[in-house]
């Protein structure tokens, strides 16, 4: 298989198609090798539409989801983003082409173990990821221009609006356990927030002191 051929394919059908045009982030995703971010039985999937399973009961989020929360941040290269539920790593590198420094939070360590090895891979040195509840955020390096959470949480945790720069964008799944909305939250004064519906996700749950508690694992 080759996997330039195949990522461009990715690219053109599922996510300029669908209306993605950040030249930026097309740029990133044509560049950031997702089979690695998956286990080798896989690699033949990892252009395919939709999340792969990565262990732990967790997924790689599908190619269209990442560039689309991604490209909703607007990024132009200068940024220091919060990213929460760093699973396989891939959007963490998506991310990191693109803004200065990824400060990543994952609270199964094997994940970001194995998150962190591949990142080293590719070279992506602009990433702090730390093992811990992301649902408060990472206070000794708030606040953040960027806030993206790959995980639905039945409403935005405080700590976030507390940590997003004024002016910073917010993005993520809210709502139910098994369905969500995409919600984008642009802070625009101390106490002012603009919030936006983007389009309806299903993503696995944000477990932690401000989500899901953890029996919503099971079943
Ligand atoms: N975007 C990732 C990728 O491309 O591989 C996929 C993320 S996966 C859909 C969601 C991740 O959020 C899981 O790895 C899960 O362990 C993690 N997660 C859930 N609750 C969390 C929390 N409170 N803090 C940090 N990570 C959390």
């Amino acid at each position: 298989m080759d996997f330039t051929i195949a990522r461009r394919r990715m690219v053109e059908t599922q996510i300029v198609a669908r209306g993605v045009d950040d030249q930026r982030v097309i740029d990133a995703m044509l560049k950031v090798p997702r089979h690695l971010f998956v286990d080798e039985a896989l690699w033949g999937h990892a252009y395919a539409d939709g999340s792969l399973p990565i262990g732990e009961k967790q997924t790689i989020s599908q190619p269209f989801m990442v560039a689309a929360m991604t490209s909703a941040l607007h990024l132009k290269g200068d940024e220091r983003v919060l990213e929460i539920g760093a699973g396989s790593g891939y959007q963490t590198a998506v991310l990191a082409q693109l803004a200065r420094r990824i400060y990543s939070i994952e609270r199964i360590s094997s994940l970001a173990s194995r998150a962190r090895r591949i990142l080293d891979k590719c070279r992506a040195t602009n990433v702090n990821l730390k093992i811990g509840d992301g649902t408060i955020g990472w206070k000794e390096q708030a606040p953040f221009d960027a806030i993206l959470v790959a995980a639905g949480a039945p409403e935005v945790p405080r700590d976030y609006l507390e940590q997003l720069e004024i002016g910073g964008t917010l993005v993520m799944p809210v709502g139910g356990r098994d369905s969500q909305e995409l919600i984008r939250v642009v802070r625009t004064a101390e106490d002012d927030f603009d919030e936006q519906r983007l389009m309806s996700c299903r993503f696995v749950p944000l477990i932690g002191e401000q989500g899901w508690n953890s029996d919503c694992e099971e079943g």
